[in-house]
This record gives structure tokens, sequence and C-alpha cells, in this order.
């Protein structure tokens, strides 16, 4: 089988770190023309494009809650590498505290909000413009969670919003852009010992990967890891998933928190 992502230009927001940088070192071995790194985290970022190699893979520092930052993201990209086929709109925060209804944050919700909510949008609508104005029929992918079903855990009500959000972006943008040839779907994964999961929990990976363990109805050689979830990117990505569009691709190992089925 041939690579998947020959010729293909991709930008992964949010690369910096977990899902997106085991994405990025993924599309690189798959081929990819150019992988774009954007993130906050610049040293971080330089030093995994760096190690991927810099004819194939670059960084350029970007906060996706500023829409101009974005825009110059994308022109950026097809200026160095000609074109843009792929966007991974996968850049995420969660709030530092729990959020409960009784004594919600709305200033921390705010702030989520303009990372996951605006920045996934600013994105979406950036990529989409270049797509259009140049032809291409590319793919776009955005990163949901468990957090956005009915399986999503409470204490974390702005962050559950705010995927949910993703969500009827995905489903929307999908028609406004299908006309054009160009795909927009989600993945969502289940708890992934991440940076993310592990200062969130307080724990190392190995105590997150133990206090997660149960959730998974999967039982598998291994925890759910973020290998998993960016091989669901890749085929997202890639041709292999050529007719779907608007789908939230699940990858959770059938994830289940807090549920006791029997006594
Ligand atoms: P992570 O913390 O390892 O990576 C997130 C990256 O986003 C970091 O490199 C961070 O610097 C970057 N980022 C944060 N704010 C940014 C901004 N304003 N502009 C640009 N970059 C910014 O976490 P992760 O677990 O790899 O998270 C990736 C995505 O996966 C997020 O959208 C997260 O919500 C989602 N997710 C994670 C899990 C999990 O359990 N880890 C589960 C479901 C969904």
């Amino acid at each position: 089988m041939g690579k998947r992502l020959e010729n293909k230009v991709a930008i992964i927001t949010g690369g910096a770190s977990g899902i997106g940088e085991v994405t990025a070192r993924l599309f690189a071995e798959q081929g990819a023309l150019g992988v774009v790194i954007a993130d906050i985290q610049e040293e971080k970022g330089q030093k995994v494009a760096a190690s991927i190699g810099s004819q194939q893979c670059i960084f350029i520092k970007c906060d996706v809650t500023d829409e101009e930052q974005v825009k110059s993201l994308v022109e950026s990209t097809v200026n160095i590498y000609g074109r843009l086929d792929i966007m991974f709109s996968n850049a995420g925060v969660l709030s530092q505290d729990k959020q409960y209804i009784l004594d919600f944050n709305m200033k921390a919700c705010e702030k989520l909000f303009s990372v996951n909510v605006h920045g996934t949008i600013a994105c979406v609508k950036h990529a989409g413009r270049v797509m259009v104005e140049s032809d291409t029929k590319g793919s776009i992918i955005c990163t949901t969670s468990v957090a956005a079903s009915a399986k999503a855990p409470p204490a974390l009500i702005d962050y559950v919003m705010s995927k949910h959000a993703i969500l009827g972006l995905v489903r929307c943008a999908s028609k406004d852009l299908g006309e054009y040839g160009i795909r927009v779907n989600s993945v969502a994964p289940g708890p992934v010992a991440t940076p993310m999961a592990c200062i969130a929990y307080g724990k190392s990976v190995e105590e997150v990967e133990k206090h997660l363990e149960s959730g998974f109805i999967f039982k598998g050689k291994e925890n759910l890891k973020a290998k998993h979830v960016a091989d669901a990117v890749l085929f997202l990505a890639s041709d292999d998933s050529m007719f779907i569009t608007g789908h939230n691709l699940g990858v959770d190992g059938g994830y289940v928190p807090f549920i006791k089925w029997l006594p």
C-alpha cells in the first residue's frame, strides 16, 4: 500500500503536544508534502518540527483565539508549500477548575470558548476559504470528544458545551463546503493520557491510564493512546474516506464513564 498523504499539505493546530503531535508525525510518515505545526508553545513546537525534518515539517506560532493569526497561518502555509489540503483543527483546553452549574464561572467559560469554539471556527473558515479559492477538494477535521455525547462527564460543563458547539459547526460547515467538494468531519476521542489529561487529573500518565481503565468497554492490548486517535484522523484526512462528511468519528473504546451496569 502506498503512502496515504503524498503531495498533500496539512496544518495541525495544537500540534506541539499530545494528539496533535502524534498526528503530525503520522502525517509525515504517510508522505505529506508539508506538515505545519501551529501552536502557542513555541519551543515545544519547534522541537517537534525539527525532529520530523525541516523540509517536510515547520512550526508556525499561532494563537487560534486571534482570527488574524489563523488567517496569516493559512496564507503562510500556502506561500511556503503552494497549497492546503488538510486542516486538523485540534487545539483545545480545559478550564483550570471544575465547572458545576450552581457556581458556574462565566469568565473561565469565555476563555475556554475563545480557544475551543472561536478558534475552531476561525480554522474552518480560513482553511475553507483558501480551499474554495484554489479549488482544492480538501479535508477539514476538528477534534470534539466523548464529552460531545450523552456520555459527557459532569464537572466540565463549559468543556462539554464547547465540544457540542464544534459538533454543530462540523454539521453546518460540511453543508456549506460540500458543494465545493470539501469535506468537514470530526474525531471524538475518549480520554487519553496526554499532557492535558495529566494536568487535569494531577496524575502521571500511568496513574491516569489506571484511573480510566474501567471505563473502556473494549479491552485491547493497551489503553487508548494518541496514536489510535491519529489513525482515525489520517483516515478522515486521506482519500480513503472520500465520501464521508459531516461525521463525528468516535475513538473511545466504547467509553462509559461513571456507569455501573449491575450492582
Ligand atoms: P494537549 O494539551 O497535549 O495538546 C493541546 C495543544 O493545544 C497544546 O500543545 C497547546 O499548547 C495547544 N493550544 C492550547 N491553546 C491554544 C491556542 N490558543 N492556540 C494554539 N494552540 C493552543 O492535549 P490533547 O489531549 O492532545 O488535546 C488535543 C485535543 O483533543 C483538544 O481539542 C482536546 O479537547 C481533545 N481531546 C482530548 C482528550 C484527552 O483525554 N486528552 C479527549 C477528548 C478530546
